[in-house]
């Protein structure tokens, strides 16, 4: 296995090079086989759990790779901060999988660096699994984000308010370039940093654009596609981030960060986990917004690239930026009209949308049990049954407008089935699953919980295990970041 790292060509201003803290006893945990199939990682390799825990502990390093601490600012709950980065991460380079397409390998927990602002560079055991899971879920679940390659024990004890069993965890992305890195360079006014990190933007993500009238017009207007895409994915499954500051956006459209998120049960738009964002800015129904408030920061990043005179800068980019809210509502309704069986969203379905939700709202249904019902109920008498209690009349203006649909039953149910999952990583599924993980000091609780998560739209031996919404509705569950 060799690695490159295209990212260290950037220059010592775009990180600090730094090797990973050595471990003391480090042990393979978890091990993502399929994800390392597709990277290539030779079987021999793949075989050998003593060696692979060296590698992904950071005790060994791979031939070829440069580990460093990548630079970048952010956005923190709306306050600027001018100087963040990797405080606890060494992104070791990047491997091209199967069909050449290249990925970052980058450990999470594997020691201090310049940027770690007093913090130990550690990650305890609990959050590892947690990030594990919850990414590997997200992806089978269709939606885009960065992977969990493998989870690796130190045999070193964090402290958190309490000792716990430290851990490494390697993750893999499409890149780490995040709307921060792009802010670090302009809160310094550093023009020439800002043009080779678009560059390699450009020529990492998205080459196409390269031959573009204006490329930078053009990145914006792809990087605002991609997390309309992205949070779009997040409203269909139920996912609160719960900590989207700029450096948790990846300009690769990649959901990054799993520290604080959470599942939603209950369908209520102000719904928020984790324990810091008091004031909601991070809500389920607040995404949409926050996605544009982080692409407005991005924009400005690219003023002094536009055009030398911001007014001119600002007439080109405006337009752009201007465009997001229609396109969030048509791309937000189409996946609803999905989730209800409508192929095609018209204009006079949007009022039975938004009737749906309100009595999800007011009637405190659990979201995924429900569009699972609705699926059902397209063929099922006893499911229509089961809901007309709850959404009473509106089912019967559903069924008449899926009437008005050409394709047959059959159709519109697939449809539904590919869009709505049967099982998601509920709140108090994953944490009953690390609790018992950490207890036992084995991943089978994880491995049994994975297995059914990695097929999230087909009912299967075991799934049934994992769908039961929380007995006390997650009133009192909180999450938490940087743990
Ligand atoms: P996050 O909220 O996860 O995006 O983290 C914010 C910043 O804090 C990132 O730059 C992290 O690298 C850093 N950080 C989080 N936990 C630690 C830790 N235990 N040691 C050092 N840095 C950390
Ligand atoms: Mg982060
Ligand atoms: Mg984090």
């Amino acid at each position: 296995m060799h690695l490159s790292n295209s990212y260290a060509s950037l220059g010592e201003q775009f990180y600090e090079t730094i090797k990973p803290t050595p471990v003391r006893d480090p042990r393979l945990f978890l091990w993502n086989s399929s994800l390392a199939d597709q990277l290539v990682i030779p079987k021999d390799l793949q075989n050998d759990p003593a060696a692979l825990a060296r590698i992904f502990s950071g005790n060994r390093l791979l031939p070829g790779s440069q580990p460093i601490a990548t630079a970048y600012a952010g956005h923190q709950f709306g306050n600027f901060v001018p100087q963040l980065g990797d405080g606890r991460a060494h992104l070791l380079g990047d491997v091209a999988d199967r069909n050449g397409k290249p990925w970052d390998i980058q450990l999470k927990g594997s020691g201090p660096t310049s940027f770690s602002r007093g913090g130990d560079g550690r990650c305890a055991l609990g959050p590892a699994l947690r990030e594990y899971i919850m990414s590997e879920a997200m992806h089978y679940l269709g939606v885009p984000t960065t992977r969990a390659l493998c989870v690796v024990t130190t045999g070193e004890t964090v402290f958190r308010e309490q000792p716990l069993p430290g851990a490494v965890i390697t993750r893999v992305a499409s890149g780490h370039v995040r709307i921060g890195t792009f802010q670090y360079f302009a809160a310094r006014g550093n023009k020439k940093a800002l043009e080779a990190l678009f560059d390699y933007t450009l020529k990492r993500h998205y080459p196409s654009l390269s031959t573009a009238d204006n490329p930078y017009t053009a990145l914006l207007q792809q990087c605002m596609d991609m997390q309309i895409r992205l949070i779009v994915h997040w409203m269909r499954v139920g996912f609160i981030h719960g900590v989207m500051n700029t450096d948790n956006t990846s300009l690769a459209g990649e959901t990054i960060d799993y520290g604080p998120c959470a599942m939603l049960g209950i369908y209520d738009p102000a719904t928020v986990y984790s324990s810091i964002d008091v004031a909601g800015r991070y809500a389920f129904g607040n995404q949409p917004a926050m996605a544009q408030w982080n692409l407005t920061r991005f924009a400005q990043c690219l003023l002094p690239l536009v055009h030398d005179d911001p007014k001119r800068a600002a007439d080109q980019i405006r337009p752009v930026l201007a465009t997001f809210a229609q396109r969030f509502e048509q791309a937000y309704m189409a996946m609803i009209g999905h989730k209800l069986g409508l192929h095609l969203v018209r204009p006079e379905d949007q009022d039975l949308i938004t009737s749906l939700l309100h009595l999800l709202e007011d009637k405190r249904l659990d979201y995924t049990i429900t569009f699972q019902l609705l699926t059902r109920a397209v063929t099922d008498r006893t499911a229509a049954a089961d809901l007309e209690k709850d959404l009473g009349p509106w089912m019967a203006r559903w069924k008449k407008r899926l009437a008005r649909e050409s394709p047959a039953p059959e159709k519109i149910q697939a449809l539904m089935q590919r869009n709505n999952p049967v099982v998601i990583p509920r709140n108090h599924h994953v944490e009953k699953v690390i609790k018992e993980c950490t207890q036992l000091g084995r991943a089978d609780p994880a491995q049994s919980f994975l297995q059914v998560l990695a097929s999230p739209y087909r009912e299967q031996q075991g799934t049934s295990r994992y769908q039961d919404p929380p007995a006390d509705n997650d009133r009192n569950y909180h999450t938490f970041c940087g743990t």
